[in-house]
This record gives structure tokens, C-alpha cells and sequence, in this order.
């Protein structure tokens, strides 16, 4: 999604953009639904622009409990500044060099980076997941099975017979 930057000069406020999750730069993101709904407002600062808005995505997270694929939209608030002075502190991720020789800024590569940055370490389907079968594999939520799990061989147990002398 390019902005233009007589468009950024005119500023605008709450103009929404439809674009597309296969547009984006390949960041690892599954999304089971590749429409993105992105809202911008541009403003003029005093040492460049300040773009805010919020995404509109779905993206689609494996549980690590039971390794089903879930999927809810999320609504990502984000704001983001491109100037065109160099020196900028290193570590701050949210100011982007923007060159007055460029006519246009590509939004694809912060907005995949958004929604990556998104994605939670461990992303559960539901917070009462009750994973699968260690021995057989049974989706425990979708089903019971009839495995009665061995208390000896866990290998904590042993511990249980251990006496200090
Ligand atoms: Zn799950
Ligand atoms: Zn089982």
C-alpha cells in the first residue's frame, strides 16, 4: 500500500484502506482470511509525518496445546513517524527514514511488522484447552479416550523412593 506523499502533505483523517495479506512482505503470519481493513489518519509534525491508525486483521495461530489452527480478528491501534533526518536514534523502531527525494512511502513492510509483532509466544485456542492424549494423540477436546496413563512412569516418582541417608 503506497502513500503518497502529496498525499501525506494534504493530511486526511480516519480514510480507511482495503488491502490485501498477500501484498505484505513474508513475515511467517498465517491468515485465514487475507483481507486487512486498515484505518489511517496522516498529520503533519514538526520533523516530518506522524501516521496513526488501527489494522483490521485475522490471522490464524496454531495452539500449542492441542496444534488446532484458531483464528478471531484482531484490532491492532499503531502509530508510526517518517522524517527525513538522519540521525536518528538507533533503538527507535517507530520513526522511519523518509527521504525528501521520495515520492511515495510503502506502508506493506511496517504493517507486516505490526501484525507480526503481534502473534502471542504461546498462543492457546482457548484458555480451557485441554491438549491432547500424551500417549495417543486424542484431541482431549473433542473427544475422551481410553488411555489410563501410568503414574510410574513418571520419571519424577523416583524421586519419591529416594531417601537421604
Ligand atoms: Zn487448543
Ligand atoms: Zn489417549
Amino acid at each position: 500500500m503506497k502513500l503518497l506523499r502529496s498525499e501525506l502533505i494534504s493530511e486526511f483523517n480516519h480514510k480507511l484502506f482495503d488491502m490485501s495479506a498477500r501484498d505484505l512482505p513474508d513475515r511467517g503470519t498465517v491468515f485465514s482470511d487475507n483481507s486487512i481493513l486498515c484505518e489511517l489518519s496522516v498529520k503533519i509534525v514538526q520533523f516530518g509525518f506522524q501516521i496513526s491508525g488501527e489494522l483490521k486483521v485475522t490471522p490464524a495461530y496454531e495452539c500449542v496445546r492441542c496444534l488446532e489452527s484458531s483464528s478471531d480478528q484482531l484490532t491492532l491501534p499503531f502509530k508510526l513517524w517518517l522524517t527525513a533526518i538522519k540521525e536518528k536514534p538507533a533503538e527507535d523502531q517507530d520513526l522511519i527514514y523518509f527521504p525528501d527525494s521520495q515520492d511515495h512511502f510503502e506502508m506493506n513492510e511496517p504493517i507486516a511488522d505490526i501484525i507480526s509483532l503481534a502473534e502471542p509466544i504461546n498462543p492457546v485456542c482457548n484458555k480451557r484447552c485441554k491438549g491432547l492424549c500424551p500417549n495417543c494423540g486424542t484431541n482431549l477436546n473433542q473427544a475422551s479416550c481410553d488411555c489410563i496413563l501410568d503414574e510410574q512412569n513418571n520419571p519424577w516418582d523416583a524421586l519419591k523412593n529416594f531417601k537421604p541417608e
